[in-house]
Order: C-alpha cells, then sequence, then structure tokens
C-alpha cells in the first residue's frame, strides 16, 4: 500500500497548494456587551494572481477577516484561531515584525477611502516613494522615479508634476488611482481591497475597477475584492464568497455562484440588485428583516429568522442544526434545503425575477 502524502498548502478538494489558505479562521472581540463573533469557522483559498471576491451586507466580516489577514487587529480585545497561510507562510501568531514586513512588500491594501489612507500633509509622490524605499532600501531620487512611473502606470496624466502635488490637489477618483499606485509601488504578491470604489460615482467605478484588471494582469496580483455589490464582483472576480453573519454561505465561480445561485441569502442579494442586463422594471426586493445579533446567534442556520423557504425542511432542522458547507470543494452552500429543492426554488421564484 502506497500512501502519499499531500503537498503542503492542498486544497480540500485535492487541488495544486494554493497560494492564500484560509482554514477555520475565527475573530472574537471582548466587548462591554459579550464576546463579538465577527468571523466563525471561515475556510477559503485564493488562487495566484486571480480575484476573489467577498461580498456580503454591512457587518458580515468582510473587513474583520482581511484585517486578520493582514495582521491589523488590536491584540488587546480580538482573539483570532484558525490558520492564514500566504504562500506556505502562518499569518496567525506570526510576530509584529514578520507582519511589517510582509506589509506593503508581499500584501498591501486598497482602502475605500484614500483619504483615510493618505496623509494630507505630504506630496503624493512622497508617500508613494516612501514605501518603496522601506522595503527596497532604495535612495530618493530612486523612490520618485518609481513613484512617477506608478503614477504613469495608474493613468495619471503628466504625472512628473502631479508627484509633487498634495491628496487634496486630486479628484476623488485620482486619489484612489495614487492610492493603488502606492498599495502596487513594491508589487505585492497579495493586494486586498475593500470596497474600493463604493465612494466613487458609476463612471469612475468602473475605470478604476478596469485598471486594477489590467494591472493584475500586467504583474500578477492576486486580489480579494470586498464589495456589498454583486455588480462589482461580476465584473472583476473569477470566484466568490458570499458572507453572511461571520460565515461563509455559498462560495464557488462567478459564473456558477450569480448564474445558478442555491442560498436564499445570495437570491435576496441578488434580487435586490438592479439587473445588469434584464428589465429595469421590475421592483427591487431587498432581503427582509435585519442581521442577526453576532453576540447571541439564532440557534441552528444564522439566516433562518429571514429565510422564506424554511418550511420545505423536514424536522425543523434550520432552527436546531447549522448547515455546513458543502460540499468541500466547488460550488457550495450553508443551507438544508437538497439540491432538488434549491433547483426548483431558483428555477420557479427567483430566475423570472432576475432577467
Ligand atoms: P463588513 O462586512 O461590513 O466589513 P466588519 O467585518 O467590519 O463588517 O464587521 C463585522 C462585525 O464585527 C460587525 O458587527 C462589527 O460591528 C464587528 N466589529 C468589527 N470590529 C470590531 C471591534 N474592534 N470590536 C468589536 N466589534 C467589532
Ligand atoms: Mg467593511
Amino acid at each position: 500500500m502506497t500512501t502519499q502524502a499531500k503537498p503542503e498548502g492542498a486544497t480540500a478538494s485535492g487541488g495544486s497548494s494554493s497560494f492564500l489558505s484560509v482554514r477555520d479562521l475565527s475573530v472574537r472581540f471582548s466587548t462591554e456587551d459579550g464576546v463579538v463573533r465577527a468571523v466563525d469557522n471561515l475556510s477559503f483559498e485564493l488562487e495566484a494572481g486571480t480575484t476573489l471576491g467577498i461580498v456580503g451586507e454591512s457587518g458580515s466580516g468582510k473587513s474583520v477577516t482581511n484585517l486578520a489577514i493582514l495582521g491589523l487587529h488590536n491584540p488587546v480585545n480580538t482573539e483570532i484561531t484558525g490558520s492564514i497561510k500566504l504562500q506556505g507562510q502562518e499569518l496567525v501568531g506570526a510576530t509584529n515584525r514578520e507582519l511589517e514586513k510582509l506589509r506593503g512588500h508581499t500584501m498591501s491594501m486598497i482602502f475605500q477611502d484614500p483619504l483615510t489612507a493618505l496623509s494630507p500633509f505630504h506630496t503624493i509622490g512622497k508617500q508613494i516613494g516612501e514605501t518603496f524605499q522601506k522595503h527596497t532600501g532604495a535612495s530618493k531620487s530612486e523612490a520618485r522615479d518609481r513613484a512617477i512611473e506608478m503614477l504613469t502606470k495608474v493613468g495619471i496624466p503628466q504625472p512628473k508634476t502631479r508627484v509633487d502635488n498634495y491628496p487634496h490637489q486630486f479628484s476623488g477618483g485620482m486619489r484612489q488611482r495614487a492610492m493603488i499606485a502606492m498599495s502596487l509601488v513594491c508589487n505585492p504578491a497579495l493586494v486586498i481591497a475593500d470596497e474600493p470604489t463604493t465612494a466613487l460615482d458609476v463612471t469612475v467605478q468602473a475605470q478604476i475597477l478596469d485598471l486594477l484588471k489590467d494591472l493584475q494582469q500586467e504583474m500578477g496580483t492576486a486580489i480579494i475584492l470586498i464589495t456589498h455589490d454583486l455588480g462589482v464582483v461580476a465584473r472583476t472576480a473569477q470566484n466568490v464568497m458570499v458572507m453572511y453573519a461571520g460565515r461563509a454561505v455559498e462560495r464557488g465561480t462567478v459564473r456558477e455562484v450569480l448564474k445558478k445561485p442555491q442560498h436564499p441569502y445570495t437570491w435576496g442579494l441578488l434580487s435586490s440588485m438592479p439587473s445588469l442586463s434584464g428589465p429595469v422594471d421590475v421592483p427591487l426586493t431587498p432581503v427582509r428583516g435585519t442581521p442577526p445579533s453576532l453576540i447571541n446567534l439564532p440557534t441552528g442556520c444564522p439566516f433562518n429568522p429571514r429565510c422564506d423557504h424554511m418550511e420545505q425542511v423536514v424536522g425543523g432542522k434550520c432552527t436546531s442544526e447549522r448547515p455546513p458547507l458543502s460540499p468541500q470543494g466547488g460550488h457550495a452552500t450553508a443551507c438544508h434545503l437538497s439540491s432538488g429543492q434549491k433547483q426548483d426554488i431558483f428555477i420557479d421564484q427567483i430566475q423570472p425575477r432576475l432577467g
């Protein structure tokens, strides 16, 4: 008999070893009101050079997940368990020094509001150049050249002049481009973009997303794109994970999840967004109710207070048993409905609404 050892970081589905592997990640905050379970037993993989979209309503744990990857949580009231492996390196429990070395260099972040990330007191060029200098030991003039090169890459006009501007001299869209230039200056393997276009108007939004995609192709960056907008996911990502109350409720390729969604929450999200291609006069139906308290989660499926399909599940399982995300690989959902039931409901009730 031969037993073959799985290579380090092998995916649950038996695929090749993955670039980023998150396993059973939980993030809990101690607060005066109790313990907030912001992320609960979350697992996912990201392949090098690809984009994973993470979607979910506000408060579903998207930012907390990604701040855990970047090692940016305050250790005083935060408990993080599970494993986050980036290129084989374990990040849970890594020292501040190790994480400092990785941030900006191997992994970096694009924030929703560049004004919180950019200092108003220093020129754009200085801020981009400093990140480069810190990680590469380049000289001041090399860093300035690199800043100009990056501003050119992200489509800032007259980069040689603009490099000496302050953030307030840039428009919102240009600031976001500068932010992207700063996060990519060391050619990181992983970029986490947290709602990068939410603050921008629709036309600029599309330009920024296209820019990110182009740069990804050119530089081979893997991207985690956090958004509450499934349209953004459709435009940018290959894979998508839908989060609800700190857990993944559906996961798969963008094609599978957006064309044949299987979780009642994803149905709600899709029904609540204006159709990308379908009729425009169909009324929007937002997911009824509100997200649960993360201190006192409902027993069973955390989505049960908002679900329209519980009566079809026998034995009251929805209020007593937590549905696991299954299968392990491929298109997966965490719901007690059978695959046949999900398919019937989707075809009869959901698809006609989506157009
Ligand atoms: P989103 O999906 O909108 O990005 P977050 O990941 O920011 O949501 O937040 C998930 C939950 O964790 C929210 O209920 C939020 O209030 C809570 N939370 C985030 N950070 C903290 C913290 N430092 N202390 C306590 N609760 C927090
Ligand atoms: Mg957030």
